[in-house]
This record gives structure tokens, sequence and C-alpha cells, in this order.
């Protein structure tokens, strides 16, 4: 039964890099019938932790629809899954003595500043620093009896000095380092929370992780966590380290750095549909060329053997199609509903917003961009006959002054104001005056938006406006 566990740290918004790590873990879980999601937070560096940030990840999946079936809001038989909440049940203490007991870590008492000045050193003459503790010479037994007398210590890692460690990742195939580049990290902290490298060993396997999905910054770690594996003797699970996602071809998108999180796409009007469609084709290739994916799509497609190992750039401009398509693809009930926030705040006069959300349906890739869109239905500013000016449309301000003159007589003198008569009177003028659709529907366009580019052409628009609101902008713009 494959087990997956998305572990985030409470730290802010989501990471697009970590979202799509969630996915991952969601889509190889949910291959399996059987398969189990699991949350679990891992809030032990309380340095970093941000207020919120916990709610922030619930709601993150389920907008997207990723539901964990175990985790802290949700339960399960494996809790707690918050890490600082584990660690006050002493867990992690326990098994750092147990592993001391097995001889995979001794206990330290060296100071972090003394470590620090040497790490300085080391570094200052260009050298790369590995500490070698000191403290391993240390009897346990004696160890014991110094912090039983109250010395602060931690536990850190025993490290081979000499000889390698292998590995098989499923996507970046076989790892080996040489255990003299693997530091002795610090596995329990003086304040007894356990470091990440420690809590994620030990909460994986007492989780029955059988996957483990996450970032390639874990990769060279990773024969240091399998070392502990080993000396407890249990089962190492498989491992899935996808490649970065960047922003160029040289820095990797990063929270710190500022750069978009789904928060932030949220509120810039993407979809989380649309979002988990375009990550997922972030470092994974499907077998076909389809590139539209449902959530119980992917789970079909997707294959960890088809993960790349390269980088895969954030393209906004990709997701922001991709989004469109999303839009469009809505039904109009659907689309309306989640557009008409955005349409009442561009649209202040007493029109239809549900005809609105039909043209902008067919033009807008997002819905953050609907606002300014649509403002022209509010206020109608004068503007540059300039804007007449198009090439493909053949329209210039000399072409587009007749061509308004004869529309406004036309729309005048219509009997009613159906969509369809409009356009079929507009068609027929088309021909009467010889000219390309363009040359009259453009220049109308214009004239009563004040805009070059519009949700909807010059038929649909009138029909919106009325007749009234429509001559009158017509008369504006030719006087
Ligand atoms: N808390 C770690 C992170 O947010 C989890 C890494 C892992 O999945 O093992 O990067």
């Amino acid at each position: 039964k494959v087990r997956t566990r998305f572990a985030p740290s409470p730290t802010g918004y989501m990471h697009i890099g970590n979202l799509r790590t969630a996915l991952y873990e969601y889509l190889v879980a949910k291959k399996d019938p059987d398969g189990v999601f699991i949350l679990r937070i891992e809030d032990t560096d309380q340095g970093r932790l941000i207020e919120g940030a916990t709610d922030i990840i619930y709601n993150t999946l389920a907008q997207c629809k990723l539901f964990h079936d175990e985790g802290p809001d949700v339960g399960g038989n494996y809790g707690s899954y918050v890490q600082s909440e584990r660690m006050k049940s002493g867990i992690y203490k326990e098994y750092a003595e147990k592993l001391i007991d097995l001889g995979g870590a001794h206990y330290c008492f060296c100071q972090e500043e003394d470590i620090q000045s040497q790490r300085e050193l080391a570094e200052a003459r260009g050298e790369s620093f590995i500490f070698n503790d000191p403290c391993k010479n240390i009897s346990v037994e004696d160890a014991r009896a110094r912090i039983a007398n109250g010395e602060s210590y931690v536990v850190r890692q025993n490290i081979p000095t000499s000889g390698t460690t292998s590995f098989d990742d499923e996507v970046y195939g076989t790892i080996t380092v040489e255990n003299s580049t693997l530091d002795e990290a610090v596995l329990l902290k003086s304040d007894g929370y356990p470091t990440y490298n420690f809590a994620n060993i030990i909460d994986d396997h007492m989780m029955e992780i059988t996957h483990v999905i996450r970032g390639n910054e874990y990769l060279s770690s990773t024969p240091k966590y399998n070392l502990v594996y080993k000396a407890f003797g249990w089962d190492i699970p498989t491992y899935i380290h996808c490649p970065p996602v960047m922003k160029d071809e040289h820095h990797k998108l990063s929270k710190r750095n500022g750069d978009a999180s789904f928060q932030d796409l949220v509120a810039k009007g993407y979809l989380p549909e649309a979002i988990i469609n375009y990550i997922a084709l972030l470092g994974w290739s499907p077998e076909t060329e389809q590139e539209i994916y449902t959530l119980d799509e992917l789970k079909q497609a997707f294959n960890v053997k088809r993960i790349g190992t390269s980088g895969a750039i954030f393209d906004i401009d990709k997701l922001t199609w991709m989004n469109g398509m999303y839009l469009r693809n809505m039904d109009i009930d659907t689309y309306y509903d989640i557009a008409k926030e955005h349409i009442t705040n561009g649209v202040k006069g007493n029109y239809d917003h549900k005809e609105i959300a039909k043209i902008l349906q067919q033009r807008a890739n997002t819905l953050a961009e609907i606002d300014e869109m649509v403002d022209f239905f509010d206020t109608y500013n004068s503007f540059d006959s300039e804007l007449y000016t198009n090439k493909k449309m053949k329209s210039n301000p000399e072409v587009a002054l007749p061509s308004l003159k004869a529309a406004r007589d036309l729309l005048a003198s219509l009997p009613n104001w159906e969509e369809t008569t409009i356009h079929d009177e507009m068609m027929a003028l088309v021909e009467k005056l010889g000219i390309k659709n363009g040359q009259l529907l453009y220049p109308v366009r214009v004239a009563i938006t004040g805009k070059q580019f519009t949700p909807g052409g010059a038929i649909e628009i009138s029909y919106i406006l009325g007749k009234d609101e429509t001559l009158r902008r017509l008369d504006l713009a030719i006087q």
C-alpha cells in the first residue's frame, strides 16, 4: 500500500515548488487504489514559523482539491501529524538515545560559536569545512553523567570517515557520495527539538511512508539519512527527488526572493485547477501531446518515470494561456459566478452583467484583468482619434468617420435592439458601403469604448450598452 506525505514547514505563503511536490505526492498515492496521502506539519524550526501559515497550507490543499487522507485536521492512526506535538511525547529524544546506543550518533558538548569560528577560519583559507567532532571520543557513560549534571548538549550523527554511501533515486538514478563529504549533522538540538535531518527520518518510518517525494536540494543529504535508517535496521523508502522549479535559466523560483506564491497567483485571478494543471507539467512530461488535464486525468497519466532531472522554468505566459482555456471551457453560470465580483468592480452603470460575462469569457485569460477590461462601461472618456488607425482592420481616422456616420444613422433607425438585428443590419451596411467588415466594426468599437482592444466586438458591446448610450457615444465620436 503506497503511503506518501506532504511535509511542509509553515513558514508563509505556499511556494509553487512546494505545491508541485504536494501534487506529485498526491498523484503517486492516488495511482494506487489503496494509496494514502498524508499531511505532516514540520514546525520544528520554531524561528521560521509564521502565524497563520498552517491555515494557508490547509486552504491551499483544499482549494486545489488535493485532499489528504491523514493529517492534523482530519486525523489518522499515525498521529500526531504535527512535529512540535510529536516532540512533546518525547519520541525524538527516545530515538536519538536509541541511535546513540546503536552507534549511529553521539552526544556533543561543543559550543556552536566555536564550530562557527572554525568554519569561518576554514572558509577564509578557501577550504571546505567538515566538522570533525572531538566529542565522539567521550564515552556514552561519561556523556550521560555530564548531562545528568545539567550540561547542555546536542546529538550528532556519526558518519564513517571513509567509504561511500549509495542509494537509488527514481528520478536521478544511483547516487553515490564519499562519506568524508557528509557532515556530522545535529539530530537533536540543545532545546530538545529535532532538526529536519532527524525528524523526517523518524516520522517517515513511524508513519510507514513508502515513497518520499521532495525537492532535489535534499538529494545530497539523503545518503546521510540512509545511514540512520541502516543503523536502526529500518527499510529505506523509495526516493523521488524532483527537479527545481526555475524563475529563469539560472535562478530557482524562491519564496525568499518574493517570487509568486500560489496565493499571489490566485489573487491575480488564476484558477487553482489551472495552476495545478500547469505545475503538473513543470518537470513531468506526459506521453502524449495533451496539455489540459483534470486532476482525475492526471491521476491516470502521471508516471514518475517521466519526471525529468533538469530544472523546469516557470512560464507565466503559459500559465496565463492555460488559465484562459479553463475560463473559456466553463459553463457560463460557473463563469459568471467567479467573474461577478470583478465585473462589479469595473462596471458601474446599469448594464446586464451576465451579458458582459459572456463577452469576457471569450477574452479574459485571468479574472483580475477583468476589472480594467470592462471599465469602459463605467466611464467613457474622450480619446485620441489615432486609436482609429489599425493596419489589420484597414482603418484610419479618415476611413472611420464616414463609417461611424453611416452606423449612427443605421442604428438610430433600427426597429428593435436585438443582438441579431444589430448584427444583420450592420453586415448589410458593410455590403452596401462596399467596405471590409473591420472598416465598419472596428471604428464603431473604438468609438463606443475608447479602446482598441475590448472583450466582445462592436455588435455585442452596442447591444449591452443599449441604444441610447450607443448613439450618445457615437455622436461624441463623430462631432
Ligand atoms: N519540511 C521540508 C520542506 O518544507 C520537507 C522536505 C521533505 O519533504 O522531506 O522542505
